[in-house]
């Protein structure tokens, strides 16, 4: 059965194919600059990545080129459009609604339009990419697949915000929590690896990524996670600021003539270590600053650590206790000056780094020492395949 994973954003498309019995990718690639102009990346396995600028006005054509570049006829990863058998979507917010993966018709669509209010961004351009792939492959099985959903297991007590519960009621503000498909992929491939049992076992799983969230999960269930209502809260992020007292919000929107959604925006996209260090938002970057003396890279890398070990600090307290820490992500898979300065942080709990292990990027591999109490593992994250076995097992 061949899956195409489909990420919808606002003016761009990722796309793979995947063959899920020998979950091998045979093509894959991207749109960008949807409803601009266009371009489009395609690769089939194996073969030279193409890039080609052409027209694409909304995410239908888009989803045509692909679709084209799929059957061509020279690198045509697919014989036909008939050898789609199935498509899963990538949406990031299911509110309380979605609790797992759900096959997709009509009303499904309808109650994820409902929670555009929880992601006005991200959520209507998912529905666009599942409207153009429904008008261009009619009859073909597609699968939603929720960011939010497996954080759906997280007690009140974590993701309620203490504040008038009339707001919970009428308006859902609540937290939520993302990055759901890579911490659920993650903390089962985590246990694999360690050998240990899913159902009884207390990990932490670090995506660290350009966005980025900790999640404690107790027995194969998400029972808190760093992201809330949106994906701003928690950690410091590429550009985002994570938890910040909302005080100080109203204090620089007034001293910068902002208004909140001027000073939201600058929360989002100009702040985090970018804001801090004034360098950047990409972590190469930030260590090759941080390396030639630039105090502000420095002070930015160490508010990053500082906050993941926090987070873990805290969520070991949640579990009562934790097994296995997970490194995943671009960061947590590539870097390894931030997970040595996380773990650092972390002796108390009967975390050991083995540092000649940790000197490694993007491999899966045990990183703690055999004598280390918590078991510390790089775990590369797989969000589209995993996006792919959820559709298969709907499907199949
Ligand atoms: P997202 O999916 O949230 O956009 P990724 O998980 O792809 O982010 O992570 C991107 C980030 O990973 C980059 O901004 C960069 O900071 C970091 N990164 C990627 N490769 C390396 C590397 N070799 N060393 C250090 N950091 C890296």
């Amino acid at each position: 059965m061949n899956v195409l994973v489909i990420n919808c954003g606002s003016s761009s498309l990722k796309y793979q194919v995947i063959d899920a019995s020998s979950e091998q990718v045979l093509a894959k690639g991207l749109c960008e600059r949807i409803g601009i102009d266009g371009r489009l990346t395609y690769q089939p396995a194996g073969g030279e990545k193409e890039v080609s600028d052409i027209p694409m006005p909304t995410h239908k054509e888009a989803v045509r080129l692909v679709l084209e570049a799929l059957v061509n006829e020279k690198t045509g990863a697919l014989k036909a459009l008939s050898d789609i058998d199935a498509v899963g979507h990538r949406i990031v917010h299911g509110g309380e609604k979605f609790t797992k993966s759900t096959l997709i018709d009509d009303q499904v669509i309808a109650a994820v339009e409902e929670c555009n209010d929880l992601a006005p961004l991200h959520n209507p351009a998912n529905i666009i990419g599942i409207a153009a792939c429904r008008e261009l492959m009619p009859g073909v099985p597609m699968v939603g697949v929720f960011d939010t959903a497996f954080h759906q297991t997280m007690p009140a007590e974590a993701y309620m915000y203490a504040v008038p519960y009339e707001y919970y009621e009428k308006y859902k503000i609540r937290r939520y929590g993302f990055h759901g498909t890579s911490h659920s992929f993650v903390s089962k491939r985590i246990c694999e690896v360690a050998g240990k049992e899913l159902g009884s076992t207390k990990t932490i799983v670090c995506h660290l990524g350009n966005g980025a969230s900790v999640s404690a999960v107790l027995n194969g269930e998400s029972v808190d996670t760093s992201m809330g209502l949106s994906p701003l809260e928690g950690l410091v992020m590429g550009t985002r600021s994570g938890d910040i007292d909302p005080s100080a919000i109203e204090f620089f929107a007034q001293k910068e003539g902002l208004d909140l959604a001027g000073a939201v925006e600058v929360l989002n996209k100009k702040s985090g270590v970018f804001g801090v260090s004034g360098v950047s938002s990409d972590f190469r970057d930030l260590s090759d600053a941080a390396s030639k003396g630039n105090e502000r890279a420095k002070i930015a890398l160490d508010l990053f650590s500082y906050r993941v070990a926090k987070y873990v600090g805290a969520y070991a307290a949640a579990m009562n206790g934790v097994d296995l820490i997970a490194f995943t992500a671009g960061i947590g898979e590539n870097d390894p000056g931030v997970r040595e300065a996380v773990c650092k942080r972390l002796g108390y709990l009967g975390v050991e780094l083995d540092l000649e292990q940790n000197n490694t990027k993007g491999q899966e591999l045990r990183i703690s020492t055999e004598a280390s109490k918590v078991g510390v593992y790089v775990i590369p994250t797989n969000e589209e395949l995993a996006i792919a076995r959820e559709t298969v097992a709907l499907v199949a």
